[in-house]
């Protein structure tokens, strides 16, 4: 299956020490239960589920499953709360999330380390990326609470009421930043509920919610899995969803709200286009295809997975990809070395290796990174295919993994017309010397996020989200309060 010509090249001369994170002082416990109405209480049915961790396939702990009684009592919880959270002043408002923003800092290396136990990303990342970012979501819509006027000039925006919020497994913490902070500054109460492989930092955040002493029933946090989601998306006295995701159960929820009330943002899937012209820094340009796309495992709505290189360059930044392809370490997600850490689950890993089968059934050359992946858990080496084009599956469809498609072009025309050939329209990359060019290809790619000569940078005053499949609607930034106010 893998054609690799220089397999082993770096092998005999190349190792390295291990590092793992201590997991000293972190506190797991054996059972969670719902954060319901200012207490975490058991859920009404007594159903529990277990979250797993990725890189070994074992046990971590016993999460409660919220079914449709619950969800009905977090709901009833989250409208008590409303009227006194929304007559709140802003200033008020923003104390409790200011606070909520210190404990993450407070707490940071347990957060890290929690996240990548349960979700199977590089310490590394969760330490430097993720939590940090997340306190970072805090303290900017804590800024905003006060200043809620000068957002929305001459206009009274008022909060919707009880929002109910569906995340995703890829960035758990920070996901779950994107959708509270910007909800509570602008004065809605909420029902969350985390992705179930990943449950734990999300109620790790529940504890420390709790420790802001911020009014019971105005942040409820439950788990379970689809059932559960659907259970909020149908209660009839939720006043919006917000929910990132696939693209499937995007469609799922905007047909089950159709004819309701309620509104709704949707970031789903992507399929996101990097663009490397001949001009680029081609050193800076393979680091940016590397991070695009094996970042968090390629487990990114907006990872750049499909590449797109100027064919007089091809040769050598294909051949510089494959070489530091070689260089990047897989393995144990709490070793602070670890570049490429575990697939989040069996289901997801089972998804990507059919993706991958059926780019070599379709004719793609496969190039896999020889790196030895550890027995047990889930893994997957990172992975290229040349020879592929625009009508593949593995060009067209979204993998969620270290799968990148590769692809030549000669002019800005032809990159311009593949890189839209999509359903999707969630981010693109462009690598140029040429500023020109930049806001030439910035005008023209139907990409809700564009980067210059960088790939997957964040930011909470930045606004994010797509077009066309990828969803509407968008969190971060001054725009990010929008889908939570209403106005007379
Ligand atoms: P993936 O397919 O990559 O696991 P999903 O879109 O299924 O991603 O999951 C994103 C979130 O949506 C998770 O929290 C999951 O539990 C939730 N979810 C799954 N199915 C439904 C559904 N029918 N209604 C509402 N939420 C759902």
């Amino acid at each position: 299956m893998q054609k690799n010509e220089n397999k082993n090249m770096f092998k005999a001369s190349w190792t390295y020490d291990k590092a793992p994170e201590s997991t000293d002082h972190v506190q797991i416990k054996k059972e969670y239960e719902l954060y319901i109405n200012g207490k975490f209480t058991k859920p009404v049915k007594g159903k529990y589920f277990d979250t797993i961790n990725p890189s070994t396939n074992k046990k971590i702990a016993s999460v409660a499953e919220a079914t449709s009684e619950d969800v009905d009592i977090a709901v009833k919880a989250a409208r008590k709360a409303f009227k006194g959270w929304s007559s709140l002043s802003g200033k008020e408002r923003g104390k409790y999330i200011f606070r909520i923003a210190r404990l993450i800092q407070e707490r940071a290396r347990e957060f890290a380390v929690i996240e990548s136990l349960d979700g199977g990303k590089p310490i590394k990342e969760s330490r430097d990326i993720d939590i940090p970012l997340a306190a970072n979501h805090f303290f900017y819509y804590a800024g905003w609470a006060d200043k809620l006027e000068y957002a929305f000039p001459n206009r009274k925006p008022e909060p919707l009421g009880v929002v109910g919020q569906i995340i995703p497994w890829n960035f758990p913490l920070l996901m779950a930043a994107w959708k509270l902070a910007p909800a509570l500054a602008t004065g809605n109460t909420v029902v969350l509920k985390p992705a179930e492989t990943t449950p734990l930092t999300a109620l790790k955040l529940a504890e420390i919610i709790h420790d802001s002493g911020i009014p019971k029933g105005v942040v409820n946090i439950i788990t379970g899995a689809g059932e559960t989601g659907a259970s909020i998306v149908n209660h009839p006295d939720v006043d919006k969803i917000a929910f990132t995701g696939s693209t499937g159960v995007g469609k799922y929820i905007s047909n089950a709200v159709a004819g309701t009330n309620k509104s709704v943002t949707l970031e789903l899937g992507g399929k996101g286009a990097n663009i490397i012209f001949e001009d680029a820094a081609i050193d800076q340009a393979v680091e940016g295809i590397v991070n695009a796309i094996f970042y968090n495992q390629g487990h990114v709505c907006c990872a750049g997975s499909r590449l797109f290189i100027q064919e007089s360059v091809a040769d050598v930044v294909i051949q510089k990809l494959k070489d530091r392809m070689e260089t990047l370490i897989v393995g144990d997600p709490l070793d602070k070395n670890t570049d490429v850490g575990a697939i989040n689950s069996k289901k997801q890993l089972q998804i990507i290796e059919n993706y991958i089968k059926i780019g070599i059934n379709e004719g793609g050359d496969i190039y896999q990174s020889s790196c030895n992946l550890p027995k047990s858990g889930n893994w997957c080496a990172p992975t290229l295919f040349l020879n592929v084009s625009q009508s593949h599956k593995i060009v067209q469809e979204e993998i969620f993994g270290p799968v990148l498609a590769v692809q030549t072009f000669r002019t800005i025309s032809e990159v311009i017309e593949k890189a839209n050939n999509t359903p999707y329209g969630l981010s693109a990359g462009v690598w140029t010397n040429n500023g020109a060019k930049i806001f030439h290809l910035t005008e023209r790619l139907e990409a809700g996020v564009i980067w210059a000569n960088t790939f997957n940078k964040f930011d909470a005053a930045s606004p994010f989200g797509g077009y066309k499949e990828s969803g509407y609607g968008r969190e971060g930034g001054m725009q990010g309060l929008n889908p939570y106010v209403k106005f007379d």
